[in-house]
């Protein structure tokens, strides 16, 4: 049984200050919710502090992006090294703010999944097609490829401790939500690769979160698809009011 989780990505948003304020606002809103995991991603700058905020909560705490390599010149990176030092829990790869703003390939984000692991940090594989892509009729191939370059260098035994975010670019800051139909359908065809690159009794284990303007007004009808596991949320993670309502989905 896949326990789901409830991820929030805030991008470049809020402060240090605004992010210990969030975590004060959130967790009495969320006291007795023992089902779900709960988990958010800060910019790089609030991630240090953010461990203060979360001692003595189950909260899970994660960074947005990771470096392969383990020290160097690359300037305004951060490797997984430093990333375990802080204490964060998971990292997203691939996100497709990253693909497209910052030059993030299939292969990459599949070093940067591979380096998460080795330091014993969940990577969040994020994967998605394009509208284009859609609308030509090419979205189960381009999910198909971005899965298998991800996974190319990842063990069976590494797979059940990652997880899967499917965004389907159209979706993400648009206010435009796959319908349920859509996300199960998705995520069943990548359970199914996954099956394929595995075995099935691995990739029953992998969490598959679905991201794209999820809000508490279709959460519910999108949680309900057999293969969606939780949510990677961007816009509505960051009111603790709406995140709170994500969270307990099932009240
Ligand atoms: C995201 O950035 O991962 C995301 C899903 O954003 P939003 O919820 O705002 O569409």
């Amino acid at each position: 049984m896949r326990k789901p989780f409830i991820c929030g990505n805030w991008k470049m948003n809020k402060t240090i200050a605004q992010t210990g304020q969030f975590v004060a606002d959130l967790l009495p809103l969320i006291a007795g919710v023992k089902d779900v995991d709960v988990g958010f991603a800060p910019p790089a700058s609030a991630l240090a502090p953010a461990v203060d905020f979360l001692i003595g909560t189950d909260l899970l705490l994660g960074a947005q992006n990771v470096h392969w390599k383990k020290s160097g010149a690359f300037t305004g990176e951060l490797s997984c090294e430093m990333l375990d030092e802080i204490g964060c829990d998971f990292v997203l790869v691939g996100h497709s703010e990253r693909r497209q703003y910052f030059g993030e390939t299939d292969e990459t984000v599949g070093l940067r999944a591979v380096a998460a692991l080795q330091a014993g940090i969940t990577p969040v594989i994020c994967i998605g097609e394009l509208l284009e892509e859609r609308d030509r009729g090419e979205e189960l191939a381009v999910v198909e490829r971005q899965l298998r370059a991800a996974y190319e260098n990842i063990s069976a035994q590494s797979a059940a401790n990652t997880v899967v975010a499917y965004e389907p670019v159209w979706a993400i800051g648009t206010g435009r939500t796959a319908t349920a139909d859509e996300a199960q359908r998705m995520h069943s065809h990548i359970r199914d690769v996954l099956a394929k690159r595995y075995r099935d009794i691995v990739s029953q284990q992998i969490r598959i979160l679905y991201g794209g303007s999820v809000k508490p007004e279709n959460v519910v009808e999108i949680m309900q698809g057999a293969d969606v596991d939780g949510a990677l949320v961007g816009g509505a993670s960051l009111s603790a009011e709406t995140f709170a309502s994500l969270v307990r989905f099932r009240v």
